[in-house]
């Protein structure tokens, strides 16, 4: 039987790479054959994470083969995908994101739901085929859950997510508030990555009408010492916005303690965020209260006004 790969996006969260482990886990109680894959350097929460419940990461490809067949899940859009996605057989995906930019030749299995992470979905999936979830796979389906919804306070966060939360703290036995506080504080030690790896390590490309732009992402603890390193911060995303010819750069400086982001913004269509956020950026940046989630509270607000 031809081996079947699973992967998530580009830039991986721990989401992205959780998912594809328990993705594998469930394919192989199918009786498939199927092989976790990344696309990218697992972060320090994810490391975290992994090592807690005893996981390897999964291996690191580059690129899929023309004909591979493959799973994706926690994203759907090329751009965020493999390299070669186009000329590879999709046969599944299990998202938690809007659908942008996707097309396949053959028919397959796709399952989207607005919730707030891909393994509540696949909680569920376990759930309709009566499969049992083992303590470590709980473990890590339960920390990708708390790592997407910020410990339950982002506005991404569904009553499906919280009720997973319960149920897989149980079967996975650990106080997911201690837990969760741990692993995401494990994400926010950012001091040995250089200004360009940090800028790239939760990056999305998106498309604004014609314009095109990158959002990316830290967590931290303590914003005023992330804004110590502001200008290392313009100096990478000024050098992406030349190699990548980007219209917009938005990095969003999240306080996971307090729900507020600070956000350093350039490029030539800087209004698009001003206008959207009512806001007038001072030096490069801006406050946002309240801001925490980039999918329910960035993107679609630069998207409305591009
Ligand atoms: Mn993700
Ligand atoms: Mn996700």
């Amino acid at each position: 039987m031809e081996e079947m790969l699973v992967f998530g996006h580009k830039s991986p969260d721990t989401d992205t790479i959780c998912s594809s482990i328990v993705m594998a886990d469930f394919q192989k109680k199918l009786g498939k054959n199927v092989k976790a894959v990344r696309l990218g350097e697992p972060n320090k929460e994810t490391k975290f994470a992994l090592n807690y419940f005893e996981f390897e990461a999964p291996e690191l490809i580059e690129k899929v083969e023309e004909g591979q067949e493959v799973i994706l899940v926690d994203h759907n859009e090329f751009s965020q995908s493999a390299d070669g996605i186009e000329n590879a057989k999709i046969r599944m995906v299990v998202d938690h994101h809007r659908i942008c930019d996707f097309l396949t030749a053959e028919p397959l299995y796709y399952r989207a739901e607005p919730v707030g992470c891909t393994n509540t979905i696949l909680l569920k999936m376990y759930k309709e085929y009566g499969f049992e979830i083992d303590k470590k796979i709980a473990g890590i389906m339960l920390s990708a859950i708390i790592s997407d919804t910020l410990l339950l306070k982002s506005p991404t966060k569904t009553v499906e997510d919280e009720k997973a939360v319960e149920e897989l703290a149980k079967i996975a036995e650990v106080n997911y508030e201690e837990y969760g506080l741990e692993m995401l504080k494990a994400g926010t030690d950012l001091s040995d990555y250089s200004a360009e790896e940090l800028i790239g390590l939760d990056c999305k490309k998106c498309e604004l009408k014609d314009k095109k732009a990158k959002v990316a992402q830290v967590n931290t603890a303590d914003i005023s010492e992330m804004m110590k390193r502001k200008s290392e911060f313009e100096a990478a995303i000024s050098k992406d916005i030349e190699e990548n010819n980007l219209d917009l750069f938005v990095f969003a400086i999240t306080d996971i303690i307090n729900s507020n982001s600070q956000a350093i913004v350039l490029g030539k269509e800087t209004t698009i965020f001003e206008k959207g956020f009512n806001t007038k950026l001072e030096d490069n940046t801006a406050f946002l209260p309240g801001v925490v989630s980039r999918k329910k509270q960035i993107l679609p607000v630069l998207q409305e006004n591009a």
